[in-house]
Order: structure tokens, then sequence, then C-alpha cells
């Protein structure tokens, strides 16, 4: 049986709608695990409530470097909160220059927490990086990802930065983004990734892929992300499923990988 795992969504941020109905119009296509991801740590109680309600749903403790924050995490508080059986990650952190301005210095300095706080856990990291790719890659370097793991999360580089977060022992997640026309270096990464480096995801509510590009996303469409990158590759869309499902659970080890083995 071929299962899909949804390796990045927002399960509580989807408008309109509830966890319970989003999974079963998911399951209804295939995808039957879902890492439901942090944003910020105010609704953190939520987030690993759902995962408590939804067996089938793991999450992630972190604060986005886009949101705001009067008090900055620290690495004890992350460490504590990443106790939880249903966390599985630290994250999502990372760099955007894109919607933040200004000295950024702060950005940095709140990566580097998550970053301590993940190798202190002993859970892989979830990266976010837009219009930032030196700066992430440099201080991932900084700090020796490379013995912590993690993904860079919806990438949308190009093969260079792809290969240099590899070799930083990071896999690479593609979401809805690839299946657009226009994204022209993307279709080139998507086609060279090795497959026990790739990783699918929806990033739901944000970035549906065609034929729903402009709606909101569901983790039920990342079937079409990974049918597209199967169409791209010339390789089976089974295989891609499979390869996947397998690097997820390897690189998260949810308390769910158990079920999935037996399937
Ligand atoms: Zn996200």
């Amino acid at each position: 049986m071929t299962i899909l795992i949804d390796s990045h969504c927002h399960l509580d941020l989807v408008e309109q709608t509830t966890p319970s109905h989003l999974i079963h119009a998911a399951q209804q296509a295939g995808v039957h695990y879902f890492l439901s991801v942090a944003v910020d740590l105010e609704h953190f109680p939520q987030l690993l409530a759902i995962s408590q309600q939804h067996p089938n749903v793991c999450v992630s403790v972190g604060i986005h470097p886009n949101t705001p924050c009067k008090t900055e995490p620290t690495v004890a508080q992350l460490v504590e909160l990443a106790q939880h059986p249903e966390v599985v990650a630290i994250g999502e952190t990372g760099l955007d220059y894109y919607r933040s301005h200004g000295d950024l210095r702060w950005q940095q300095q709140r990566f580097r927490t998550h970053i301590r706080a993940a190798r202190e856990a002993g859970k892989p990291l979830i990266i976010h990086c837009r219009d930032a790719a030196a700066d992430t890659l440099r201080i991932l370097q900084e700090e020796n990802v490379a013995d912590i793991g993690g993904v860079m999360h919806c990438f949308v580089e190009d093969w260079a930065i792809a290969q240099q977060a590899m070799a930083l022992g990071l896999l690479i997640s593609f979401s809805g983004i690839v299946t657009f026309k226009t994204a022209k270096v993307l279709h080139e990464v998507a086609r060279q990734v090795p497959l026990e480096k790739m990783l699918v995801e929806t990033d739901s509510p944000y970035l549906a892929p065609v034929p729903y590009r402009g709606k909101v996303n569901q983790p039920a469409y990342v079937k079409h992300v990974a049918q597209f990158i199967a169409e791209l590759r010339g390789q089976p869309f089974d295989l891609i499923a499979q390869m996947t499902t397998k690097n997820f659970l390897t690189l998260f080890q949810p308390t769910f990988a158990v079920n999935c083995s037996t399937m």
C-alpha cells in the first residue's frame, strides 16, 4: 500500500474547517500522516492537543522567523516543550529577509537558539529560508547542524544551494511551488535531488499546488506535489511516495512509525 506523508502543514491555521475534516479528506487521497508545524509558542497547547486527538499527527515546537515576539524564547524553554512525545522536531525556524527588514540580528540569534535547542533535545530542525540562503547556510555550518539533522522546508533555491544543504546533512522538501510552470530552477533541483534526500509537503494553508493554485491549500494536495515530481523525473509515483515516507520516518521518528511499517 502506498502512503504519503505531508511533512509540513499547519492544521491549526486552515480556516473554515477543522483538523478532523482535513485529515479525513487527506486519507481519502492516500495521505495518512502529518507533521503540523509550530509558528509560535502561544498556540503550542492547541497544536499539541491536535496531535493528542489524532495519533497520525505529530508536531514541532518553535517560532517562525517572521513571528513577532515580546520575549525571545530560550534554549531551555524550547527543550522543555520538546519533551512531549508528540514533538518530533524544532521549528519552523530560519531566516526570512523577504518579509522582515532592517537590522535582522535578532532573527539570526533566534535561529541559533533553535539550533542549540534541537541539539540539546536530540530532535531535527525544520528550516525556513527566504532570500537568505547564504546566511542560513553559514549559521547552520557554524552551529554544526550536520550532527543534528533536519530539512530545508519549502525549498525554492537553486541546485548549488541544494547541494550545499545536503552536504550539511539536510533533506530537501518540495511544496506546491514545484508544480508552478515558472519554477524552472526548482524543476532542475527536483530532477537532480537523490531520492533518499527528498521530502514532500503542502505548507497548508499556503501555496496550493496546481491545479488548486491560489486556493486554500490542504494536506490532501500533497499528492499533486508527489505526482508532479514523479512525472518530472520519469519515475513511478509509488517510488516517490515510498521514498519520501521512508525519509520522513527516518528523520523524525514519530511514534506512528510503528504503524507505518506494518502497512
Ligand atoms: Zn510552514
